[in-house]
């Protein structure tokens, strides 16, 4: 792994930016106030998540069609499969096409909540691989799929989840957005083996700004991303004080995205939560600037 790097003489590097869909009016106007802000920074594309087993999608639909009409972003929906017949998940693909939506991120998605195991749906696509041949019969989608550094909870060996996503690419996805990771050197190994499983698309670093890190904590254990005990240090004590989490937030975000911009990583995709301050920051530390006019 090398270093920091001394200067920031590279190149802006693509970035995207996932919103998730507002469930109040407070929360709507939280995310348009985002939206706005990160919108000069130009992204390749920006992404809208799909509540768990479908439970957001006409309000993932309203963002998106919202983007489309709005502002002068690439919108890209995210889409599952678990829980619905093929029939109802091509119906919500086809609204996309006719509303001019032309990015998917095809995800299989969870298991109920009280769930152990996941069981595809009898009239479903299976798995995610299934789904992304699935949108490429609907419409010659841009498709980006789901990666694991870390590999997927439930996969039965590191080598099947890559095997898993060597599908989901030969079926049409042309980007893989990883799950947020805070080491490294994990992603990087990743890359090799990706690449030596013969993927060779962009695989794209998820990036999650950590400002609250109980919550965070408590998330990656549920998703297979380990937490250093660097990081259960750095946020010691700051339970009751956002203002300093924030700041050591955006410390150990910006050392994460410029130790892998000098390992040459050159795409970046942030999980905002819908709140423009540490992404803005970690896009300016890239070396985003806002577009003029
Ligand atoms: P898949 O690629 O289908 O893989 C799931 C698991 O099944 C893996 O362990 C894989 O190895 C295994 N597998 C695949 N094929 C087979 C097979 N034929 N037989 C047996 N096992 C198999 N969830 C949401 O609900 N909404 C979202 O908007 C959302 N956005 C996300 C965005 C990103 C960038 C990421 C990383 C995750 C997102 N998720 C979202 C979470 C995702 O839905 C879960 O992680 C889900 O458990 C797996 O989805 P997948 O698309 O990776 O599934």
């Amino acid at each position: 792994v090398a270093g920091l790097p001394q200067s920031m003489a590279m190149p802006a590097p693509a970035l995207s930016f996932e919103f998730f869909p507002p469930r109040t009016e407070a929360l709507e106007q939280q995310l348009w106030a985002c939206i706005r802000r990160l919108e000069p920074l130009a992204p390749r594309f920006v992404s809208v998540t799909y509540g768990a087993g479908g439970t957001t999608q006409e309000r993932t639909h309203a963002t998106v069609a919202r983007l489309v009409k709005e502002t002068s972003l690439t919108p890209a929906a995210h889409l599952t499969c678990v829980g619905a017949s093929r029939d109802e998940v091509d119906e919500v693909a086809r609204r996309y096409w006719d509303a001019g939506v032309r990015h998917i991120v095809a995800l299989r998605g969870d298991a109920p909540t009280g769930e152990e195991t996941y069981t595809p749906h009898p009239e479903g696509y299976a798995y995610a691989a299934d789904l992304v041949a699935g949108l490429k019969r609907i419409g010659d989608f841009e498709i980006s799929v789901a990666a694991y550094p870390e590999t997927h909870p439930t996969a039965t060996s590191a080598q099947h989840d890559i095997d898993n996503l060597k599908r989901k690419i030969d079926a049409g996805a042309t980007r893989a957005i990883t799950q947020y990771f805070f080491d490294t050197e994990v992603f990087l190994r990743f890359l090799d083996r990706a690449l030596a499983a013969g993927i060779t698309v962009p695989i794209v670093p998820g990036i999650l700004p950590v400002s609250n890190f109980k919550q965070v904590k408590k998330f990656s254990a549920m998703c297979g991303t380990n937490v250093p005990d660097w990081m259960g240090t750095l946020f010691d004590g700051l339970e009751d004080d956002a203002e300093t989490r924030k700041m050591v937030a955006a410390a150990v975000a910006a050392e994460q995205v410029r130790l892998l911009q000098a390992n040459g990583v050159d795409e970046f995709h942030l999980y905002t939560l819908n709140r423009a301050d540490l992404s803005y920051a970690i896009a300016h530390i890239l070396g985003a600037r806002p577009r003029k006019g």
